[in-house]
């Protein structure tokens, strides 16, 4: 299900994220729906990545695309979704490089981050994986994990681009109505294909 995607500044956007039990049987049962809800959230919203607190769950969980920098459409296939992550390991060399978010329609940023990445992760039969991660998978994965940590990209930035950022945001909103018409149209072509694939 493509889930409504939780907007700036709504207050499940800045806690810090439970982490995932694995041993309680409600979790056997809850994983999967909240991976195709990521998964449908993604795709829905031609986005690169979702966290959970982005639709209104506060548990440690993330989606990505395996391969962001693929040209063709993605299907669920292309999404990978990682359970209670934890970054072990950055690279010191750093890139900068434009940043949205499905929280801030209409805003992006110029925000450093570490080129590459290592973390470790459950998959959601709850094995712990390690991957290291370069270019734009590695600045995705970075964007969602500050999410768990109720870190946005508006924090990474200067006090100035983040004025910057936030009036963009309103001038945006404004428009909202019209706009988010065509968001909504848009997520519910989506939704028609996936259902047809
Ligand atoms: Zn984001």
């Amino acid at each position: 299900m493509i889930n409504f995607v939780t907007t700036y500044p709504n207050v499940a956007l800045t806690k810090v994220c439970e982490s995932i039990d694995f041993t309680l049987d409600v979790a056997k049962d809850y994983l999967p729906i909240l991976r195709d809800n990521i998964v449908d959230t993604i795709l829905g919203n031609y986005a690169l990545g979702v966290a959970s607190p982005q639709i209104g769950v506060n548990l440690r969980a993330f989606g990505v695309l395996k391969d962001p920098e693929i040209s063709k459409t993605p299907t669920k296939d292309d999404i990978q979704v990682y359970y209670n992550p934890e970054v072990i390991l950055v690279s010191p060399s750093k890139e900068d490089a434009l940043e949205g978010c499905l929280s801030f329609p209409g805003v992006s940023l110029l925000v450093t981050r570490p080129l590459s990445v290592t973390l470790r992760y459950y998959d959601i039969e709850g094995t712990e994986q390690v991957e290291t991660a370069y270019g734009l998978k590695a600045r995705a994965i970075q964007h969602e994990m500050d999410h768990l940590d109720g870190v946005l990209f508006i924090d990474r930035v200067s006090t100035l681009k983040k004025r910057f950022a936030l009036k963009e945001l309103a001038k945006h909103s404004k428009k909202k109505g019209h706009k988010m018409l065509n968001t909504m149209r848009q997520a519910y072509a989506r939704a028609m294909q996936l259902q047809q694939q």
